[in-house]
């Protein structure tokens, strides 16, 4: 098959969507991220910022090999040990935080900073998903990542974009 970037881009939304994801939701924490530095920011302004960041195929890549891994422990259809680390979130895995990085350094090394804050304090969707994925039975071993990686970018891209 012929793989556009905007091909790409369609499905990943699709994927985002399928998962749980709302833009709305990474829009806000693009929002809380930099509203202390930037009195006039507005919601249009990160929602455009995260559109940018979703645009790139860097960011395709990640998203389709991150979330085809997490519906695939969910199936429990990964093989020995790859099934286990993924499904339980085992926090010595790493590789999730790893796949985002293409992300968080698309626009600077305030996308990788902003990725360890969120990373750690998971605002908005992350930590609801983090919630809903142990209720459920939902793996969002690697959809936190891509989330928090997402709006890290968008956030260095708005303060690029603002910098005099
Ligand atoms: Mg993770």
């Amino acid at each position: 098959m012929i793989v556009t970037k905007e091909y790409m881009k369609t499905r990943c939304l699709e994927l985002l969507k399928e998962r749980g994801v709302e833009i709305a939701d990474i829009t806000q924490i693009v929002y809380d991220l930099q509203k202390k530095y930037i009195p006039t920011l507005t919601m249009a302004v990160c929602e455009e910022a995260v559109d940018r960041v979703l645009s790139k195929r860097e960011v395709h890549n990640a998203i389709l090999t991150g979330v085809e891994l997490d519906v695939l422990a969910e199936q429990g259809k990964l093989s020995e040990p790859l099934q286990t680390l993924v499904a339980s979130d085992n926090p010595l895995f790493g590789i999730d935080e790893i796949l985002v990085l293409s992300i968080c350094n698309l626009y600077g090394s305030i996308g990788l900073t902003n990725f360890g804050y969120v990373d750690k304090t998971k605002p908005g969707i992350i930590g609801r998903l983090d919630k809903l994925g142990k209720e459920t039975g939902h793996c969002h071993t690697f959809m936190d990542d891509i989330i928090g990686a997402v709006a890290a970018a968008a956030a260095s891209s708005v303060a690029h974009n603002n910098a005099v």
